[in-house]
């Protein structure tokens, strides 16, 4: 038996993980944290029973304890709860799929603590890549990708070596706001920007999704995943989200991987890596689907994708700054505090007031954080 934690149990990836923990059968959940839906983190601890569960609030975990008083889960709460989940003894993966930056610390920690790390939670290795993949280096664990297109370059990689690799087509869907321009997008409301056309994920990637930032993340994401530059990166827009992703090798030779859109898939391939599994699902017909369509992406009207490339040029401290300012202006539009533009004029507004530190320490990202958030906040 496979052994696993998860961290954002209750969240799209994470309920997705377990899906496929449930139809495998042979991996054990030994600990699981969730932010405060504790009515679905008890449904789960009653049905894979882990040892630990954290809540992020202490009142909500003292409020889960009472719930869960007749099994043998112990409740653990805050950023300690987070980090004990993640160091948890005996297991073998550390699913990361909790959203933001928060999950810097955690993952850091199973890391040091030897677990392999199945890595949905992209901010983390954004914003902390230059801490994170040396560190992994040499504890000699795995940082098996789990977005979707990093899954995708990750398969279309085995078998070749690195050295032979001379760029990442990294594809985008282009998201529900394709083919807008910027007049078009000025009253944008969260239920027009929460409608994606392939994939159904949380709400902040969801936006991210729709601004593209989310491919900008993803381009910072492979430059550290790869080990590659962030200009060895082109994004493509492949509106049917079908070709997930493809590595152009020096010859010329380009692989893909491509299938119908289902996250159970490179979660699946993370924890059974280098496994292959049966998964249940629709499988990709070409007689049905005919053509498939590429575009380039408009990085003026989406230019939150033209920053992440300059954030991931410079690295240092601003990558944090574009990470932070968009997670804070994200969930001000979620409470419809900004309109939409603003998230884009906030990140760039925060991004060109840093001065850049090259190769921060975890406390000095964190510090970048703060005062990214306190720029934002000081604006109203
Ligand atoms: P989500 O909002 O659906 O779920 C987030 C999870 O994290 C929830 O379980 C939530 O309770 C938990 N969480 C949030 N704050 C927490 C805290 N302080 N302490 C403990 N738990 C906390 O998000 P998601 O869509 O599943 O995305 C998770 C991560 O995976 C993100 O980094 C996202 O970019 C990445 N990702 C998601 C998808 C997808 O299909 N959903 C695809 C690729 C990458
Ligand atoms: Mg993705």
């Amino acid at each position: 038996m496979k052994k696993i934690a998860i961290l954002g149990s209750t969240g799209s990836i994470g309920t997705q993980t377990l899906e496929v923990v449930r139809e495998n059968g042979d991996i054990e959940v030994l600990g699981l944290a969730a932010g405060n839906n504790i009515e679905l983190l008890e449904q789960q601890i009653r049905e894979f029973h882990p040892v630990l569960a954290a809540v992020w609030s202490e009142e909500k975990a003292a409020e889960l304890r009472i719930k869960i008083a007749d099994t043998d889960t112990k409740v653990v709460s805050g950023m300690d709860g987070l980090i004990l989940v993640s160091v948890l003894p005996g297991t073998e993966i550390l699913v990361t799929a909790i959203v933001g930056m928060i999950g810097i610390r955690p993952t850091i920690e199973a890391i040091k603590a030897g677990k392999d790390i199945a890595l949905a939670n992209k901010e983390t290795l954004v914003t902390a890549g230059h801490i994170i993949m040396p560190l992994a280096k040499e504890k000699k664990v795995s940082i098996l990708p789990v977005d979707s297109e990093h899954s995708a370059i990750f398969q279309s990689l085995q078998g070749n070596e690195h050295g032979a690799i001379h760029k990442i087509l990294l594809t985008a869907s282009g998201g529900p706001f394709r083919g807008k321009r910027e007049e078009d997008l000025l009253n944008i409301r969260v239920e027009d920007a929460l409608k994606h056309p392939n994939w159904s994920m949380g709400q902040k990637i969801t936006i991210d999704s729709s601004t593209m930032v989310n491919k900008g993340l993803e381009v910072i994401e492979a430059k550290w995943l790869f080990n590659v530059d962030v200009d060895q990166v082109q994004v493509v827009v492949q509106p049917q989200s079908i070709i997930h992703s493809m590595v152009e090798y020096v010859d010329g030779a380009i692989m893909a991987e491509l299938g119908t859109p289902d996250m159970k898939l490179p979660i699946q391939y993370a924890l059974y890596y280098p496994k292959r599994r049966y998964l249940p699902g629709e499988r990709l017909d070409f007689w049905s689907l005919g053509h498939l369509d590429f575009e380039k992406p408009d990085m003026d009207t989406f230019y939150g994708l033209a920053l992440a490339y300059e954030a991931g040029r410079a690295g240092g401290s601003l990558p944090t700054v574009f990470n932070a300012a968009n997670e804070l202006a994200v969930s001000q539009f979620l409470k419809r505090e900004i309109k939409y533009l603003e998230i884009i004029e906030i990140i760039d507004d925060c991004m060109h007031a840093h001065k850049n530190i090259a190769n921060p320490t975890l406390e000095q990202i964190l510090e970048t954080e703060a005062a990214t958030y306190e720029r934002i906040n000081s604006r109203r």
